[in-house]
């Protein structure tokens, strides 16, 4: 374990613009994985862009949790594109969901999942099923698939020390958006890809690293 920290420590910052991976693993293999572009990677906020039309890779299975849902819909991500705001350490990302017609900001999608871990190609995360959707028109928060996942709990997809923790954060960040004290800066709903930022294309090895 300690050569895997010492490791870590070694992976400089992305660059603006670059293309990395952005992966669920699950048992040690990735469940799902996309290339996407780097917007910020400090040590206070990494943000990376999710170009619409993208491929996605699934992995291999079979996996306990089953295939990654997105599979139902093919090998491309068919919505608006997607910026996505993590803070490091932090058991959750926010998305900055726009309307696939219009372009318009639609809502902040707080997605609870495992915090981003630094690997030579990107990040890995893992989807811990209980979303927070804030609609652009209010600070009202609606919680989205608590039942699925306290079902996954019940099975044992999560530890109970796993399932508390994710419940934690949940309700952490939840509080927080009802207080007016989301950690990020909400003028990210306004920000927009660089021209050129167009579908990409790349898989990534799929073996855990
Ligand atoms: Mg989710």
């Amino acid at each position: 374990m300690a050569e895997v920290a010492s490791q870590e420590t070694e992976f400089a910052a992305f660059a603006f613009g670059s293309v990395i991976e952005r992966r669920d693993e699950l048992e040690g293999r990735p469940w799902i994985s996309y290339p996407v572009r780097v917007v910020a990677d400090t040590p206070e906020l990494v943000a990376v862009y999710l170009s619409h039309g993208t491929l996605l890779t699934f992995g291999d299975g079979p996996f306990s949790w089953g295939p990654h849902p997105w599979g139902a819909f093919g090998d491309r991500w068919r919505s608006a594109g997607i910026l996505q705001l993590h803070r490091p350490g932090r058991g959750h990302s926010v998305w900055v969901l726009r309307d696939a017609g219009t372009g318009a900001f639609r809502e902040w999608y707080v997605n609870v999942e495992a915090p981003w871990r630094r690997t030579p190609t990107g990040f890995s995360t893992l989807d811990h099923e209980i979303d927070l959707v804030v609609p652009a028109d209010s600070r009202t928060l609606r919680w989205k698939d608590v039942e699925k996942f306290e079902e996954r709990a019940r099975i044992g997809h999560f530890s109970p020390e796993e399932a508390t923790a994710i419940r934690t954060e949940a309700a952490d960040v939840a509080r927080d958006i009802a207080a007016g004290e989301q950690w990020w800066d909400t003028s990210w709903s306004r920000w927009q890809p660089p021209a050129g930022w167009h579908a990409l294309m790349q898989s990534f090895e799929t073996e855990g690293s």
